[in-house]
């Protein structure tokens, strides 16, 4: 046994320093990303944010929605060849660079990941998202995934120490996700008492994929628009989001009624609501890792959008940088002991 006894921090133990700009107005910030990826040779521009790939946030009216703010979906996997069809008929070809397909690693998603791809293939990205992304086994499915899919965008997750970012890049992932334990919803951390504060794990998980031109996605954690800014700031090149994009009209989850309020259920992938609803039920071998919540219902989720990107232009302004392709390299964190006044919630 060993102890590591540097500090990690979470998103909540910094600020980002303001600094001197000549900037004059966050509308000049430009929000947008352009990324060409180390294996697929493709090449994508947008705003670097994602919906996870949870059934009530991986929606196709989410992603509706956030590809016409050139925002990205990674679609949950628990749509059928059906649903995808009757989706990508109506949808113009624009959609193609906007959405994710979603597998895990089993020899099923494999087999549908396979059907999906070949009736949609337009669709530029996969993501293969386990819960743990250490086992060798999981390293090889990434492999034979890259030579099935020479093509595409390939993202795989999760992790959060360097020297397994290098592992999933040098076995054929473009962008390696990264996140064991910040959700909103997940109990890992409780559970298993496994886990790495984000704002350090990406911090680390950058420096790692950039020295082999990898990119990461920064996953889970984020409780505003602030945080959003933190992990761009760390160095994610692309932030994804579940907890926040809950609760509006095109998110999934049963909608409760309580006392005259409105709610919507929002759960982890692996909680018991989601075994239930996926697989039958929690395993016996397992516990469940994943809360259910109620959210208050907040309406159209464009308002939560403009928030977000607000948010970003703001951070960007404060430090100068008139894109958030510049943001890493202007950002510097303040290690703080408090966040915002809470005197009035
Ligand atoms: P949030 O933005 O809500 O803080 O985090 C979303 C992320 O939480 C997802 O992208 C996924 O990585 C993670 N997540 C979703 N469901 C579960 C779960 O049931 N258990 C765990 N451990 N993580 C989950």
């Amino acid at each position: 046994m060993r102890v590591e006894s540097d500090l990690k921090l979470g998103f909540k133990d910094v600020l980002i320093r303001p600094k001197r700009s000549n900037l004059k107005s966050r509308s000049q910030v430009d929000l947008n990303r352009t990324f060409t990826f180390l294996h697929s040779g493709k090449t994508w521009t947008g705003i670097p944010v994602i919906a996870a790939n949870m059934d009530t946030t991986g929606t196709f009216a989410v992603a509706r929605v956030l590809a016409s703010h050139l925002m990205l979906t990674a679609i949950h996997k628990h749509y059928s060849l059906e649903e995808w069809r009757e989706f990508l008929t109506v949808e113009d070809e624009e959609i193609f660079s906007r959405i994710m397909v979603s597998t895990g690693s089993s020899e099923e998603d494999f087999l549908r990941l396979g059907q999906v791809l070949a009736s949609h293939p337009q669709v530029q990205f996969i993501c293969i998202d386990v819960a743990n992304g250490y086992a060798q086994a999981f390293v090889e499915y990434v492999s034979r995934v890259r030579e099935a899919h020479p093509d595409r965008t390939i993202i795989a997750g999760n992790v959060v120490t360097g020297e397994m970012v290098e592992e999933l890049l040098l076995s054929g992932a473009d962008v390696v996700k990264v996140g064991i334990g910040p959700g909103s919803v997940c109990t890992t951390r409780v559970k298993a008492g496994v886990g790495y504060p984000q704002l350090s794990a990406v911090i680390e998980c950058a420096d790692a994929a950039h020295g082999l031109g990898g990119r990461i996605i920064s996953d889970g954690g984020c409780t505003c628009a602030g945080d959003v800014a933190k992990a761009f700031g760390a160095g994610a090149d692309f932030v994804m989001i579940g907890g926040m994009f809950a609760g509006h009209d095109e998110s999934g989850g049963q909608i409760v009624e309580r006392d005259g309020r409105q709610y919507k259920l929002f759960y982890g992938m692996s909680s018991t609501t989601a075994m239930a609803k996926h697989a039958g039920g929690v395993a016996e071998y397992r516990a469940s890792e994943g809360k259910t919540v109620e959210v208050p219902y907040r309406g159209p989720l464009t308002d939560t959008v403009r928030d977000i990107l607000g948010g970003l232009r703001s951070a960007c302004t404060y430090v100068g940088a008139a894109a958030l392709r510049e943001f890493t390299k202007r950002t510097t964190f303040i290690q703080v002991a408090e966040q915002e006044n809470r005197f009035f919630t």
